[in-house]
């Protein structure tokens, strides 16, 4: 049977990466599923492939997580949302003392504000009727990110742990669980951003994981869908960590 069947989820930054494997699974598993992106064409091209893979509708919403009115307008339009998933973010690689007030505040905005504004805004709707919220944060939450630095990325991923046991005790008792996951190094085009296409760094990156290699999008993805489904019920402000021992 599939464990989402009636199920509406939202998922952020599913265009591409991790987002889009979660997407995929969650309409796998019979949820329907909306992709909520800021690149408008590649959301749209990512929910038509995915609608033909699964035979589920997934449709795309263009949408920038800092923009407060948009989130709300989603959360408004979107009906009775059952899942959602905060998984928009960005990476920003520098020295500390190298670091601008705009990318220090950039990625505050979309990392930390982003998912705050959608927890605040689809848990409105989903207050007394119950719903289960997964924010991704990273082994960035519980690390020093090196040989990179990336001081506002770390901070907003531990953050978003924070966050997450707040609202889990805050909203347990209308049946909405929050939980958070932490992907390890995972294959994708963020790691671009912070130095994957030098062999170096990349090789420094694997021999700090027990299990010397990359995550896949899709085995992040399959611990935000237990988090996500009804079977999960007992599981509320839990950081699951998925990244091959890498914090072991
Ligand atoms: P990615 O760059 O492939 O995907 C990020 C997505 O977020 C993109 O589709 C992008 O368009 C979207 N996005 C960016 N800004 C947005 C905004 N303002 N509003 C809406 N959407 C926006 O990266 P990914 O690796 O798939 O990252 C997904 C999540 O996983 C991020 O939160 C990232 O921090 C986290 N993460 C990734 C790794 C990794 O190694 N890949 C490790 C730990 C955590």
């Amino acid at each position: 049977m599939n464990p989402l069947n009636g199920k509406t989820a939202v998922v952020t930054g599913a265009a591409q990466g991790i987002g889009a494997a979660v997407a995929r699974k969650l309409a796998a598993q019979g949820a329907r599923v909306i992709i909520a992106d800021v690149q408008a064409d590649a959301a749209r091209e990512r929910a038509s492939e995915l609608a033909s893979v699964t035979g589920m509708e997934v449709t795309a919403e263009p949408l920038d997580v800092t923009d407060s009115r948009a989130v709300s307008g989603l959360a408004e339009k979107s009906g009775p949302v059952d899942i959602v998933i905060n998984n928009a973010g960005i990476a920003t690689n520098a020295p500390t003392l190298d670091m601008t007030d705009e990318a220090w505040q950039r990625t505050l905005d979309i990392n930390l504000t982003g998912t705050f504004l959608m927890c605040r805004e689809f848990g409105r709707t989903m207050r007394g009727r119950g719903g289960a919220i997964v924010n991704i944060s990273s082994i960035a939450g519980f690390k020093a990110t090196r040989p990179e630095v990336h001081v506002g990325y770390d901070a907003t991923k531990a953050a978003i742990i924070g966050l997450t046991r707040t609202l889990a005790a805050e909203w347990a008792g209308e049946g909405i669980r929050v939980n958070a996951v932490a992907p390890g190094y995972a294959n994708t085009d963020i790691l671009k951003a912070v130095g994957a296409e030098n062999p170096e760094t990349l090789a420094q990156w694997k021999s700090q994981v027990p299990q010397g290699r990359l995550m896949e999008p899709t085995e992040i993805a399959e611990v935000v869908a237990f988090l996500a489904a009804p079977s999960s019920s007992a599981v509320t402000g839990h950081v699951l960590v998925a990244d091959g021992g890498y914090t072991a």
